[in-house]
């Protein structure tokens, strides 16, 4: 446990063999071939590959680990480990301890147990593992984990890091080619920038061990409303609960020795849940270390008694957890290139990558909601108690204005100009605290970053990186393209401004996500509104989708079948599960449960009806409530199981998630309806689970 005074900056990373420790511990020659690898790409030689293996092996070894990993990210969104030990026999019995650059460069797994979407076909059943040198070695648990990529032998990317970096690179080549026009002649690469804000749900350990809901399903299948929900909204904010604090306290130290900017802890709104936010950095390291940062939670919780829960909507009726992905670019000079500039040039090239995340969200709205596409977040996007699942963006009331002067040539008042002309006048600087007021809004622009904020809170980052580094690439290629023929570069940028902002406007929304209009005017602007994962996911495939990722190098089409199709599976899996607990539930515990009180209300009212002038009307009206709601549940209970037994599995995977969610998930609504009011109904000493009063306000 970390002491009030402890010396963080000296412990800070100090189980990351981060670029200081490399070039304290390589030769000059080393250390100058790995750089040169990170910054413009290509292999490492088998020399520098050894030396860099021998050293990031000593180091290991003193900070304890024996054993090491190639770490990678499968596409079922968690990470992977196969662990090796150094262990190599010395021929005397004895054994050293060893790690050769071929072990550290490139390493093979056995990729049969990943879903590979019919990428990998068994003869060919192992996959191969390769050391990204971007991201740095850390050990964690005795083990030295190596960040890598994970292909087949075909040369698929079997993972999520493999094509995260290739739209990284596609986003900097387009990136220079814009700031090449605008005159920079100095930056060299453009690296997308990410802070995702993580929230979760803390809660006692001993009440998960007493409900299979929670256990099997990361969320409560059935819970009636408490009495006391966030109604008083007096958790967020407010002060931390010594458990929860000292779960916080230990959390961020861990994090912080393996590097991971954990910055800010507080409470949301819900009661028993918190969020995390780090500092941002690239998008590569922002997703290893929100993977880290995800399992670290899981592990420390339980040393505190409690358990982590992930999933977007633990409980009914109360906030869901979900993700906000803060998105920028960062020239390697250092420059943010979506902070609005000082200077009138700088003001065109702002508005001009502006427009390019404007046209881009509009024209792959679907790819943006099919990367955050879950059956988790299914509850929180378009479900019940969410606002409707329409990518919508908020700009705020000055770039709402700076668009529309712009769109319509009229007086942008904050100038005193007729009209605002690009590439002569400057934009106000955009305040950035009115920048944020509407929560309600799944992309925010926040003064200089996006906010996404559809993210479940389960989910790796990835995906949605990928989409957004690819979309793009993809509208700053066109818009170079357009501007390098350019006779009037002025003239043709204020045109191509013009034209973007109003062909894309209807993406720009500033009003209230959770009013009800909202979907019938989504609807009338011909904005999609993709309700569930069955309707979501088919959209990996749609051709403007494949030639978008095709373009540049990112999915092959081949890649992208394969991920709608395990992605669709695994909704499908998932609320398999889902009803296979509820089934269990019911029939090993909610109907017994109420069977017992039934019966025991009529002992007491065969005892009590001998008593004269006695009232047995509780006794009467229970019992036919509660028999009637139990056999109708036992009821739906068989049907849903039927319902399982059903799904046929020759069909294709959208024919199947179409099933689970018309069917098997309807009746799961149905079941849930009666089993909680049984709940409210149940005497408490009946009742076979932790209620949600008990789950949510433990202490
Ligand atoms: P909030 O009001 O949502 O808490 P903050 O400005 O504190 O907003 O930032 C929230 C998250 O956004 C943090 O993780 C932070 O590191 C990240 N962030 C801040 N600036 C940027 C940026 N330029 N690019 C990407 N992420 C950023
Ligand atoms: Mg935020």
């Amino acid at each position: 446990m970390l002491e009030p005074n402890a010396n963080v900056p000296a412990f800070f990373g100090n189980l990351v063999f981060h670029e200081e420790t490399m070039r304290q511990r390589l030769s000059e020659r080393a250390f100058s071939s790995w750089k040169r690898c990170v910054e413009s790409g290509g292999d490492l030689d088998s020399a520098t590959a050894n030396e860099i293996a021998g050293a990031m092996k000593d180091w290991a070894i003193e900070k304890g680990a024996t054993h090491f990993t190639h770490w990678f990210q499968p596409m079922t969104g968690i990470t992977a480990e196969k662990h090796d030990s150094f262990i190599v026999p010395n021929g005397k019995g004895g054994v050293l301890m060893e790690l050769s650059g071929k072990e550290l460069v490139r390493g093979e797994a056995d990729a049969s147990s990943f879903p590979s979407g019919g990428i990998r076909s068994t003869f060919e059943a192992r996959g191969y593992t390769a050391w990204d040198p971007t991201a740095f070695a850390f050990v964690k648990e005795n083990t030295l984990c190596i960040p890598t990529v994970f292909c087949s032998y075909g040369g698929h990317a079997l993972d999520k890091k493999t094509p995260l970096l290739r739209s990284m690179e596609a986003i900097s080549r387009a990136s220079v080619r814009i700031l090449r026009l605008f005159g920079d002649t100095e930056v060299q690469r453009v690296i997308p920038q990410a802070g995702p804000e993580q929230e979760y749900f803390l809660v006692s350990k001993e009440m998960v061990s007493r409900r299979q809901d929670l256990k099997l399903c990361g969320r409560t299948l059935f819970g009636a409303k408490p009495p006391k929900g966030q109604e008083l909204d007096d958790h967020y904010y407010g002060s931390i609960k010594p458990r929860v604090a000292a779960f916080m306290r230990e959390l961020d130290e861990e994090l912080w020795k393996v590097g991971v900017l954990a910055k800010t802890e507080h409470n949301e709104v819900a009661p028993a849940q918190h969020e995390l936010a780090p500092i941002y950095t690239d998008v590569n390291s922002a997703c290893d270390q929100n993977q880290l940062t995800m399992e670290f939670m899981k592990t420390v919780a339980e040393r505190h008694g409690l358990v982590c829960l992930l999933h977007e909507k633990p409980f009914a009726g109360v906030n869901g957890s979900g993700k906000h992905n803060n998105w920028s670019l960062s020239t390697d000079t250092g420059k943010n290139l979506l902070a609005p500039g000082k200077t009138p040039r700088q003001n065109a090239q702002f508005l001009l990558f502006l427009a390019a995340f404007i046209k881009g969200m509009d024209e792959y709205a679907e790819m943006m909601r099919c990367t955050v596409s879950t059956a988790g977040n299914d509850h929180r996007l378009g479900g019940n108690e969410a606002p409707p699942a329409v990518v919508s963006i908020f700009l705020g009331d000055e770039l709402d204005a700076i668009i529309k002067s712009i769109i319509e040539r009229t007086e942008y008042v904050e100038t005193g100009k007729r009209n605002l002309q690009i590439g002569v006048d400057s934009i106000p600087t955009i305040p950035q605290d009115s920048t944020d007021r509407n929560r309600t809004s799944p992309i925010a622009f926040t003064g200089n970053k996006f906010e996404f904020r559809m993210l479940g809170s389960s989910q790796s980052i990835a995906g949605p990186n990928i989409a957004i580094n690819t979309i793009m690439a993809e509208e700053l290629t066109q818009f170079a393209e357009i501007l390098e023929k350019a006779e009037d570069f002025n003239k043709e940028l204020d045109k191509l401004l013009r034209h973007t902002f109003r062909d894309h406007s209807r993406i720009i929304f500033s009003g209230n996500g959770y009013d009800k209009s909202w979907g019938d005017e989504a609807e009338a602007r011909g904005l999609p509104n993709l309700r569930s994962c069955a309707d979501s996911l088919p959209s990996y495939i749609l051709e403007k989708n494949v030639k978008l990722f095709a373009n540049h190098n990112v999915f092959t089409r081949t890649e992208l079948e394969a991920r709608c199709d395990i992605h669709l599976e695994s909704y499908c899996k998932t609320l398999h599960i889902e009803a296979l607990t509820m089934v269990d539930m019911i029939t090993r515990s909610i109907v017994p449960a109420v069977s017992a009180y039934i019966n025991d209300l009529s002992l007491s009212y065969t005892n009590r009806s001998s008593i004269p002038n006695v009232c047995l009307e509780p006794e009467q009206s229970l019992i036919a409530e509660l028999s009637l709601c139990n056999s109708h549940l036992w009821e739906l209970c068989g049907q849903l199981s039927d319902a399982l037994m059903a799904d046929d599995i020759s069909r294709n995977m959208q024919q199947r998630a179409r099933y689970y969610r018309d069917t098997v998930f309807c009746l799961m609504e149905q079941a849930r309806v009666l089993a909680d009011h049984l709940e409210s109904i149940t005497a408490a000493k009946y009742w076979p689970f932790p209620t949600y009063a008990e789950l949510l306000y433990q202490g």
